[in-house]
């Protein structure tokens, strides 16, 4: 593969070596498993005394693609494919954590984080501490002797909070812990957090880096020392993607850039007009001035993300009413997706939390989540304007 160094190019050029069919896009390598020139070479690579397809399970062209393109886009040495984010969520922690261990973790990450933390790791023994992203201080307090790993993710879902990655780097660094960033909602073109001293970086592909909503898929990216962990434990326990996903994938980053740049524009400019609106308490955006973590976010993003979310006056019926005069954007469980997307987090995705665990991590009632796609901004802003109740 030839050297390039800007993202883009790195995101359009990085491909598999043509076969001698001189195929411009790669093909699909739907096999499940590669053929052995002989015993010896089957030994060999059995053996791990050469580089190879062997079953893919383990690896397979198509996955082998999308993830070098991920690397060179996180700054990051090595990678795995993985059948979804949760998948990458929990090979990422349980690879590395061992009974007795304990994880540090933000409070504010996705649902089902929660629930392999606090339902499935008590099971093996692996202990937890929830910290608050908006008080960082606290953080250090919560080291313990067996604490083997800090887990965060950042902006947060749905709250958008901010935690400042050079610190966190530093903190890893200081404990000698390893530094574990869901870097889902900002994707590796708003933000690297392998710059910022972070050694895993785990993706749902299923959000911005598929971007049009077909596929489930994860990745974890790391350093190689660590991958080499990864890779054993997703060897054997089997979280495989499947190498058309990889492909469909692998095609996604070469547009990521420019989605994202529309994602982005877009959403800054729905959140500085929904501000001006009577019906809406507050909006929330990275790269809105009034950002609790404005200048935090300006440092470590590139751009303020897809994602916008606003409270609106009138608590949980207001939020129901607002998503049925939708005309237009969809109500659907998913986010990053070329098609803007509404959601009303405390009647759908947070129902199960209780008001305080609600409250705690930024979710009141009339919190909606907005999820910018790529159709045009002003039938977007049109959409939900008509939708605001009382208006
Ligand atoms: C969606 C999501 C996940 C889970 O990913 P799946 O692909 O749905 O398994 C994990 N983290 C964040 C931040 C997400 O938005």
């Amino acid at each position: 593969m030839e050297e390039h160094k800007n993202f883009e190019t790195m995101a359009v050029r990085t491909q598999n070596t043509r076969s001698d069919q001189r195929e411009h896009a790669v093909p699909i390598f739907a096999t499940s498993s590669f053929v052995f020139d002989d015993a010896e070479q089957a030994r060999a690579l059995f053996a791990n005394e050469m580089e190879g397809n062997i079953y893919s399970r383990f690896s397979n062209p198509n996955n082998d693609e999308f993830i070098a393109k991920l690397c060179l886009l996180e700054g990051v040495e090595d990678g795995m494919a993985m059948a979804s984010g949760m998948a990458a969520m929990f090979v990422s922690m349980a690879a590395f954590l061992n009974s007795g261990d304990h994880l540090l973790i933000s409070r504010s990450v996705f649902g089902s984080t929660h629930q392999i933390v606090t339902q499935l790791f008590p099971r093996w023994g692996i202990d937890h501490t929830y910290v608050d992203i908006n008080q960082p201080d606290a953080w250090e307090k919560e080291i313990k002797p067996k604490t083997k790993m800090i887990f965060a993710e950042t902006p947060s879902n749905p709250s958008l909070d901010i935690i400042d990655l050079e610190w966190l780097g530093r903190l890893a660094e200081k404990h000698k812990l390893i530094l574990n960033i869901d870097n889902c909602f900002a994707t590796p073109y708003l933000q690297n957090p392998a710059r910022f001293g972070a050694h895993i970086i785990t993706h749902s592909a299923t959000k911005f880096i598929d971007g049009q909503g077909r596929v489930v898929g994860g990745a974890i990216v790391g350093t190689r020392v660590l991958m080499e962990k990864v890779r054993f434990f997703a060897r054997h326990t089997g979280p495989a993607m499947s190498p058309f996903h990889g492909w469909i994938l692998s095609k996604s980053l070469e547009t990521l850039a420019v989605r994202m740049d529309r994602h982005c524009q877009s959403a800054l400019h729905l959140a500085e007009l929904l501000q001006q609106q009577d019906g809406i308490a507050w909006v929330k955006y990275p790269f809105l001035p009034s950002h609790p973590q404005y200048h935090l976010a300006k440092k470590q993003m590139k751009l303020g993300g897809g994602i916008v979310t606003f409270e609106l006056k009138g608590g949980l019926e207001s939020g129901i009413n607002f998503l049925n005069q939708l005309k237009m954007i969809s109500l659907t469980a998913n986010l990053g997706d070329s098609r803007t997307i509404a959601t009303h987090p405390a009647s759908t995705t947070h129902s199960k939390l209780s008001i305080e665990d609600r409250e705690f991590v930024g979710i009141s009632d009339g919190l909606i989540r907005i999820s910018v796609g790529l159709e045009h901004i002003d039938d977007i802003v049109a959409d939900i304007l008509q939708a605001i109740p009382g208006r």
